[in-house]
């Protein structure tokens, strides 16, 4: 049977167990996982302890652990300049591996540990030494291949950085040729270094090799610490960093490229400070790239909706959109949004083809009604013509102008084949702008119809009485001389005072001037109206309501 643990095997399986549950360093916690590992009841002493014991040879009490305990929370929560709480956790993690078995070398090795926190320098490596390797707080930077460790570095970048370590190395060559050898023998190891324990061994060499370096002082030790510090900024960032490993791979080059040239402080300082600068901007560019992407997805949002209005397509479209809408609402990096944007793309172009499709539509829509106005011109021009085929005026049902000249041209004929005179007679209604301005275009229509309605009851059916223009009349009077034909112009006058004309109740006087012309041997029709209308207006010149005879 085994022999029951002692309480500082129990301590150190105890803090061992703290830090793989990744527990908070309380003595509460730490008192309670003593109690579980032990399956005894802890008593931790109340009054705090006069201080951490320095000498090894000092005989200690047997309640001492507790004490030691309790001083490493309170370092373990205390900040120590460069000594991150990881680090204090790999510290430990590697004390209590190497020690955990002695108490005596457990509790000096502690003690150790928290001393060269204090010192704000130290090295996981380093505590699995003595305590003479813990080195002045003024040291060089701490190497920083150990650094950030338990980050899940990616192997190809993980030789990246043992690359440009040992190329760091390697360009102290240049600046202390006798150290040569040392140096390749270290960029080999480094090289080499896969697992932890490879690396905390290079890491332990290199301590010592640039402990040498910085005996050496001046400039030269000065640009290596610079050059640690760019590489220790770049690895601290390695968390962040493998997020966008493009972005490392380029700083890593930007490295390189820095140690092949001649080193002077002032490269290296400038280096450090593009390297901050960059991982600031970085930050600020993460920050556009997130803006970026709202911009992209409110902008894709917008076009969707703006599409949906423009095309009131089918359901299935519409259902897309929602789609879409749900997909970019969803997507949370660029990648994503630019394959929802290519699928959008494609039903886009499927959305144009049918845009295309309606605009085609609409150009055979406007086509046809291109067609059907033409038609409408059309028909109306017919209508027309079958109008002009009509011979009698609309309105007043006396002969319209090609009727007239029908009947003209008959009575010409007629009256040259019997040899009898034809008389042409041409009234214009008196001032019939000021009856339409009087009674409205309504009374003056109805005053037109009056008129035809007395001339055509008055004349003989031989007779022909044409509407001329908009209140003149054509009369032509066949067998009749020029001073009947005065006459019956004259009768019409009469005629038109004994029957007046009523409206709204009124009686209302129409007067008119006429000229009367006989058609002359050879005389055309044209010529025989024209010297008719000369007459006309001679009658309006001597004051209207008379008629004059055309002279031959
Ligand atoms: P004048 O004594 O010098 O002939 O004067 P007027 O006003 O009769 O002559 P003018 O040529 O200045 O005016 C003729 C008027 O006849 C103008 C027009 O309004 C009217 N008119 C022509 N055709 C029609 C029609 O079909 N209906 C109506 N209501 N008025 C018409
Ligand atoms: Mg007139
Ligand atoms: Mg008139």
């Amino acid at each position: 049977m085994a022999s029951e643990p002692t309480p500082a095997e129990l301590a150190g399986k105890t803090l061992k167990a703290l830090v793989a549950q990744k527990l908070s360093p309380t003595p509460e916690n730490y008192v309670r996982l003593y109690a579980e590992i032990s399956g005894k009841e802890v008593f931790l002493p109340v009054a705090p302890p006069s201080g951490i014991t320095t000498d090894p040879a000092e005989v200690r009490p047997p309640l001492a652990w507790a004490a030691l305990i309790r001083e490493l929370f309170r370092q373990i929560e205390l900040p120590h300049k460069g000594i991150t709480l990881s680090r204090k956790k790999d510290g430990m993690n590697t004390v209590l591996a190497r020690f955990g078995n002695d108490s005596d070398l457990l509790y000096e090795k502690i003690q150790a540990l928290m001393r060269s926190w204090g010192s704000g320098v130290a090295a996981p490596g380093e505590f699995a030494g003595s305590a003479e390797h813990v080195t002045p707080a003024s040291s060089v930077p701490v190497p920083p291949v150990a650094e950030g460790m338990d980050t899940a570095i990616d192997p190809v970048v993980m030789a990246h950085l043992r690359d440009l370590l040992a190329q760091t190395l390697e360009s102290n060559k240049l600046l202390q040729p006798e150290l040569g050898e040392e140096i390749n023998a270290l960029v080999t190891q480094i090289r080499a270094a896969i697992n932890g324990d490879q690396v905390t061994d290079v890491a332990k060499k290199l301590r010592h090799f640039w402990v040498k370096m910085e005996l050496r002082g001046g400039d030269k030790v000065k640009i290596q610490e610079g050059l640690l510090s760019l590489l220790r900024l770049l690895v601290e960032n390695v968390g962040e960093l493998v997020a966008d490993d493009k972005w490392l791979h380029g700083q890593i080059s930007i490295l390189r490229d820095i140690m092949e040239q001649p080193l002077d402080k002032r490269s290296i300082a400038d280096a450090e400070k593009n390297l901050r600068e960059a991982l600031v901007k970085q930050s600020s560019l993460k920050q556009s790239l997130a803006d970026a992407k709202d911009t992209l997805k409110s902008l894709m949002t917008s076009f969707i909706d703006r599409m949906g209005e423009m095309t009131e397509s089918t359901e299935d479209y519409q259902a897309k959109i929602e789609g879409y809408n749900l997909k970019i609402g969803l997507a949370d990096n660029l990648t994503e949004l630019g394959h929802i944007l290519e699928d959008l793309m494609q039903d886009t172009r499927v959305i144009q083809a049918s845009t295309v499709r309606s605009h085609e539509e609409l150009v055979v829509a406007r086509r046809q009604a291109v067609e059907a106005q033409e038609k409408i011109r059309l028909l109306e021009q017919e209508l027309e013509q079958v109008s002009e085929l009509v011979r009698e005026d609309q309105l007043t049902g006396t002969l319209n102008r090609r009727g007239m000249e029908d009947v003209l041209q008959r009575e010409i004929t007629r009256s040259n084949r019997t040899q009898s005179p034809l008389c042409i007679g041409l009234l214009d209604i008196d001032n019939f702008k000021l009856f339409n301005d009087l009674l409205g275009h309504k009374a003056g229509d109805l005053a037109l119809m009056h008129v035809s309605e007395t001339i055509k009851a008055a004349l003989r059916p031989t007779d022909a009485v044409a509407r001329y223009g908009g209140e003149e009349f054509l009369l032509v009077l066949p067998a009749t001389n020029i001073h009947e034909g005065a006459d019956i112009l004259q009768r019409l006058q009469r005629l038109l005072v004994q029957k007046l004309f009523v409206y709204d109740g009124e009686e209302i006087i129409i007067t008119f001037s006429a000229g009367v012309a006989m058609r002359g041997p050879n005389e055309t029709a044209e010529e025989a109206m024209g010297r008719a209308d000369q007459a006309m207006y001679q009658a309006k010149a001597a004051g209207k309501n008379r008629v004059v005879k055309a002279e031959a």
